[in-house]
């Protein structure tokens, strides 16, 4: 393959708006891959690429190169259609752990490969890690021995998947050139894609926190998504999800583990248990463990109802080295943090729009993120936010408490929190938590 193309010729036929056929995408990523081609030349086709967007074709080539670039897991000797749930990144968003103990409890295999916090964002890999013990670092034989086992399995990112996409996501990074619908959809397929699923259950955000804000970006990303899917044979279903203001009241890794052991027993925030019934449930619909979606809620809720989620939780956190009984043990909490501060009301009215997107910044100036790859994060530190978007509150009422170490940090945080959060005069309604449904036939108000 090394001689077959020339990468000048690529690049100006990007520049130049042409389409590049699958073997010149194929060649390019595998040259690139291999050391074989320079940052300078890949990095001159992203441009290229990111100015004349990838067309359908060229996104699926691309997809196709980078996941083949390293293993992809063959789940076939364990029976059952294996359903995952990828989400766009949001705050407070702590679904994934709830949904794989629900569907996994109701038969469906859940591999799930997960990230750690990005930017405004927080991570799955993040929260799992601040339960004592829980390993996240696992080979792919025993992601496949605890999938087999347990049902489910939760994982971070190994060396042997997509690793053309770990080299070309650091050199976008870079590059200027991460926000192109088409390398952000092919980036998180071709990674789903190698985990060896047959069903894919997308929650693309959408609002103040999302990582696209607008819905006609939102929107366009989840089409993205779901025609590589498809076109990839993986039954796909994109739920457009809200994301004006953090899902559920906690943000912060031990604050959310905790906000979901509250929702396994069937006692959690409205809003989480919603979106989380309806994800899992089509993961139970997609895994053909109910005949319609409707069927898969009911199911999800009474996995919930008879306890049977939290006790497959319980299971799974053991089976990945960590120690369930802390997650038990009610007010015995393992992470403390020094400094618990109240935020109050600065007036009488009703809480209006926040910005999501600088809830999450605070909560990573707090320790619960990254400012650096590098970074370690403080698992007890977040915030609890007390009241949503159309709540009333009075003259110095808490509306939130935030959690953190950093005592040089505390008068900042308190300054921003009430900023990024409005209160006024004339109560509006929540926000609609699921707006659009995106699936191959595509796509419909929900
Ligand atoms: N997440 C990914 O995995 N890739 C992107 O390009 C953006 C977000």
């Amino acid at each position: 393959m090394t001689n077959q193309f020339d990468a000048v010729t690529l690049i100006r036929k990007k520049r130049e708006a042409q389409e590049l056929s699958s073997e010149e995408i194929g060649w390019l990523i595998d040259q690139y891959t291999h050391g074989d081609l320079p940052d300078y030349q890949m990095s001159a086709f992203l441009m290229a690429g990111f100015l004349h967007r990838l067309s359908e074709v060229e996104t699926s080539a691309l997809t196709e190169a980078m996941l083949h670039s390293g293993v992809v897991v063959n789940l076939d000797m364990i029976p059952g259609r294996k359903v995952d749930k990828h989400s766009t990144g949001g705050v407070g968003d702590k679904t994934s752990l709830l949904l794989a103990p629900i569907a996994a409890a109701c038969g469906v295999p859940v591999p799930m490969i997960s990230g750690r916090g990005l930017g405004h964002t927080g991570g799955t890999l993040d929260k799992l890690e601040s339960i004592p013990g829980f390993q996240v670092n696992v080979t792919l034989d025993r992601y496949q021995e605890i999938l087999a086992s347990h049902g489910a399995v939760l994982i971070g990112q190994t060396k042997e998947i997509a690793p053309a996409d770990k080299k070309i996501y650091a050199l976008r990074d870079v590059t200027a050139t991460v926000e192109s619908i088409p390398f952000v959809a092919s980036s998180i397929m071709s990674k789903k894609l190698a985990e060896g699923i047959d069903a894919l259950v997308l929650d693309v955000k959408v609002g103040s926190g999302a990582f696209l804000k607008p819905v006609d970006q939102a929107l366009e990303l989840a089409q993205t998504l779901v025609g590589i899917g498809e076109r990839f044979g993986k039954k796909t279903i994109a739920y457009l999800t809200d994301m004006n203001q953090p899902l559920g009241h906690a943000v912060g890794n031990w604050l959310e583990v905790e906000e979901v052991m509250d929702c396994l027993r069937g006692e959690g925030p409205a809003d989480l248990l919603e979106v989380s019934h309806l994800l899992a449930g089509t993961m139970i619909w997609l895994g053909d463990k109910a005949s319609t979606l409707e069927e898969g809620i009911e199911k999800s809720k009474e996995a919930v109802f008879t306890g049977k989620a939290l006790e497959k939780w319980l299971e799974l956190v053991e089976a990945h080295g960590g120690d369930s009984a802390v997650l038990q043990s009610g007010s015995d909490s393992p992470h403390h943090a020094a400094y618990e501060i109240k935020v109050h009301a600065d007036r009488d009215g009703f809480i209006g729009p926040m910005d999501t997107f600088e809830l999450g910044m605070i909560s990573v100036l707090l320790g619960a993120g990254r400012q650096k790859k590098e970074d370690p994060v403080d698992p007890a530190a977040g915030f609890i936010l007390h009241k949503k978007i159309g709540d009333p509150v009075q003259l110095n009422e808490p509306i939130l408490t935030f959690y953190t170490d950093r005592e040089s940090m505390i008068e900042r945080a308190k300054t921003r929190f009430v900023n990024a959060i409005q209160i006024v005069s004339d109560r509006s309604s929540p926000p609609k938590l699921v707006t659009y449904v995106v699936d191959a036939e595509g796509v419909r108000p929900f």
